[in-house]
């Protein structure tokens, strides 16, 4: 089998997937290597996707969703709650079937895909490959890095790829069973109790299981993510069965430079997630689809927008969700209720077809002078 390749991507996680689909589409050849056994485990994510968006990337197949959704449940951190009915917001996915399936659409536009494969260096236009005890070596003309938060790829590449305590969200979740929830709502819970500097959730999958979890700011608190969810888990659900159990980070910056001369990054390990929600289900799809079209160009002598398109899909909107969440870190749980008594008067008995968070923002800080003054750099 030929050890030569167009484009070889790391990891086959949904960005590494949507590229391999993009560029085999494009005609050119390509391997994709995923280091487990098993596309879509170990996972690390609470399956949230909202259709907004993921529209025009991806049609949400029913086999693939656990739970669809019908709007939100926000806590306050004094306990109070309000309901933002937003029918058809999106869904809780099952991502052990999600992400097979789309490794698996990649492969029927041609993708090869290794799986137990782990790039373990890259040496000129080479990828090292163990695998099964074997060493190999697969040589490329553009390499795609996607494997995910802990990338090396960048590392490899010459990028620098260190993160400060500011640009990270670090999370516990577990799966739990043996629960009673209401399975069309996501809770999303604030407050310096839950998750200092973040927000804590529950996505259900049934009636009787849900990904629940935190992630939280190492700048606001000294407390592990891990006993600050134990300690609420046991308050909240004191029958439950934990049947999985998840800690990682979520990536709050993204990286200065992330494609080079014959390589780019996508998903998170260009920590392109969504640096307010921690989402990067959908930024990871929308850039591996863009740079999988741009690196089959690449390939072929021609001129490639991958910098322009990445921009205009995503990055505008995460830059401005990077200086939203500077002024959420300066939050306190007053100004949590203040901003919970402005947003349940937004939304109460007005079901949502869509939310501007930009909109939303401004309506917020213009109903407080206090929270107008904290973002008053934010709106100019
Ligand atoms: C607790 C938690 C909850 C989250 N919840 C949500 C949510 O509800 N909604 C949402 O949109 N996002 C969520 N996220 C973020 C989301 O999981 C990621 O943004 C998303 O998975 C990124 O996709 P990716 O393809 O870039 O990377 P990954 O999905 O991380 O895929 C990377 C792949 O690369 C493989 N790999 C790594 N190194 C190598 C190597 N050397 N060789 C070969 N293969 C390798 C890995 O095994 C993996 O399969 C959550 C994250 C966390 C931590």
């Amino acid at each position: 089998m030929s050890r030569n390749y167009d484009l070889i991507i790391i990891g086959a996680g949904p960005a590494g997937s949507a590229a391999a689909a993009a560029a085999s589409e494009e005609g050119v050849s390509v391997l994709m290597l995923e280091e487990h056994a098993e596309i879509g485990s170990p996972l690390a994510c609470a399956e949230g996707l909202s259709r907004s968006t993921i529209k025009g990337y991806l049609d949400i197949k029913s086999e693939w969703i656990s739970q669809k959704l019908s709007g939100s449940i926000i806590r306050d951190p004094g306990g109070k709650e309000f309901t933002i009915e937003y029918p058809n917001v999106g869904w809780v996915l099952n991502r052990k079937v999600f992400d097979p399936a789309i490794a698996e659409f990649a492969e029927s536009k041609g993708a090869v895909i290794k799986k137990s494969a782990k790039a373990v260096g890259i040496q000129d236009n080479e990828v090292i490959v163990s695998r099964n005890g074997k060493t190999r070596t697969y040589k490329f003309k553009y390499l795609i890095g996607a494997d995910g938060v802990a990338s090396n790829v960048g590392r490899w590449m010459g990028i620098d790829t260190r993160m400060s305590l500011s640009e990270i969200e670090i999370c516990a979740e577990y799966l739990l069973s043996k629960i009673n929830t209401n399975p069309e709502y996501a809770y999303l819970i604030f407050g310096s109790s839950y998750a200092p500097g973040g927000y804590a959730w529950i996505f259900p999958k049934s009636t009787t299981s849900a990904n629940v979890g935190l992630g939280i700011s190492p700048l606001k608190t000294k407390k592990k993510p891990k006993q600050l969810l134990d300690h609420w888990v046991r308050q909240e659900f004191p029958d439950a069965r934990i049947e999985e159990r998840i800690f990682s980070g979520v990536p709050a910056k993204v990286l200065k430079r992330f494609s080079g001369r014959s390589f780019c990054l996508v998903g998170d390990a260009a920590r392109l997630a969504d640096p307010l929600s921690g989402a990067g289900i959908a930024n990871g799809i929308k850039s591996g689809f863009i740079a999988g079209r741009n690196a089959a160009a690449i390939i072929r002598g021609r001129k490639d927008n991958l910098e322009s398109e990445i921009r205009a899909e995503i990055l505008n909107e995460i830059e401005w969700h990077h200086r939203v969440r500077k002024v959420y870190l300066k939050l306190t749980d007053n100004d949590f209720q203040t901003i919970f008594r402005i947003a349940e008067k937004i939304f109460r008995g007005k079901p949502v077809k869509d939310i501007n968070t930009r909109q939303l923002v401004r309506q917020i800080l213009l109903a407080s002078p206090h929270l107008l003054g904290l973002g008053f750099r934010l709106l100019l």
